[in-house]
């Protein structure tokens, strides 16, 4: 594990993937021959622009990038959310055009067998499959959880126990048995889909288009990165700060090695979810880049749970390229905005720096 994060923005998420794969020179972390697991999220069987599950093509760029090194001998893994079909969110998501296409087993981890496993007195039920796996490559999504406020590496992982364990692990309150298990599975790589992922909820239906993909080694440091690009500290979520405590790895973002491909020059195109359009209307924006317009939003979302925004009027938040000339008294978003008179830099800024700057304007 390392403290490095690739991370790139844009609108082709095929590229995208090769690119920060290529940087990250996965293709060396894996020996020759291994069984690569390749653990999605697909909790329910909606397809990937609702905001719930991963995309399609990031999972065929990776897969193409694995067989172009030498890597061929793969599986997709998931178990959906108890109450839906692992095989319909296959069907619906694009898996099955996959499997087809490269010639990779789709795997239904419900149907599994499963190894009672242990950490710290608690017990897990875990699939054989991905307990025999070599390589466990997990791609989340990066998105926002109505109990554990949002949803990555860590988290994805449930989809490799038994639907009873599931169970169980609600039982227990979510956030221990979610670090415990991350001690009893290794997860060796992390590929997060952010390029359309929900404000509040794991299963979608606030989709923020976020035109961000980033790769790392350590699930712990990689959850802490989701946190940060929702508008959360690493410690906001329990989860987090419980894997951190038992050595699942570390959650310094601020010593963290970001390296950042690409910027995302795309203009940000109005979402139709009711959530982003309730947060939209506090926001005048002319000609913003996506990944800014969806920093803001995230961070417009934290201040409306925190009951902050209605200090502010419709259409005073100002973002966007179109501001570059003006000068005046708004509140500005971003490096464009420089003239205004309460602004913040940066391109993008992040969505914790927007945040501070809102709580304090
Ligand atoms: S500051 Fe301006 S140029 Fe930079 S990301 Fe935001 S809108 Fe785009």
């Amino acid at each position: 594990m390392d403290n490095r994060i690739i991370a790139t923005y844009g609108q082709d998420p095929w590229k995208m993937t090769k690119d920060v794969l290529e940087k990250a020179k996965l293709e060396k972390m894996i020996t020759k021959g291994a069984l690569v697991g390749i653990k999605p999220n697909l909790v329910v069987a909606k397809p990937a622009h609702t905001g719930a599950t991963t995309s399609p093509i990031i999972i065929s760029a990776l897969i193409e990038y694995l067989n172009e090194h030498g890597h061929n001998n793969i599986v997709i893994l998931e178990s959906s959310w108890v109450g839906d079909s692992t095989k319909r969110a296959f069907k619906i998501c694009g898996y099955e055009d996959i499997s087809k296409k490269y010639n990779v087993p789709l795997f239904d981890v419900k149907q599994d067998t499963y190894t009672m496993k242990s950490f710290n007195g608690m017990n897990m039920e875990v699939s054989d499959k991905v307990l025999s796996l070599d390589f466990l490559i997990n791609v989340p999504v990066l998105k926002g959880h109505c109990q554990t406020l949002v949803t990555g590496a860590l988290k994805n992982m449930k989809g490799c126990i038994s639907d009873r364990e599931k169970r169980n692990f609600h039982t227990r309150g979510l956030h221990k048995p979610i670090a415990y298990l991350n001690k009893v599975i290794k997860q060796d790589f992390v590929l997060v889909d952010g390029i359309c992922g929900d404000l509040d909820f794991e299963e979608g239906g606030n989709p923020v288009q976020m035109n961000r993909i980033f790769c790392g080694t350590d699930p712990v440091l990689m959850d802490s990165y989701i946190a940060s690009n929702m508008g959360y500290k690493p410690y906001d979520i329990n989860y987090i700060k419980i894997a951190e405590e038992i050595g699942v790895g570390s959650s310094d973002i601020d010593n963290a090695e970001v390296i950042v491909l690409d910027k995302d020059e795309s203009i940000a195109k109005p979402s139709p979810s009711r959530k982003v359009q309730k947060l939209s209307q506090y926001v005048n924006a002319k000609d913003a880049c996506s990944a800014c317009y969806a920093n803001l939003i995230q961070a417009l979302a934290r201040l409306d749970d925190e009951g902050l925004l209605h200090q502010f009027k419709n259409n005073t938040i100002l973002i966007g390229q179109g501001y570059k000339a003006h000068e005046g008294s708004g509140i500005g978003i971003g490096k464009c905005t420089s003239g205004m008179c309460k602004t913040i830099g940066g391109c993008p800024p992040s969505t914790p720096a927007i945040l501070d700057f809102l709580k304090k304007v």
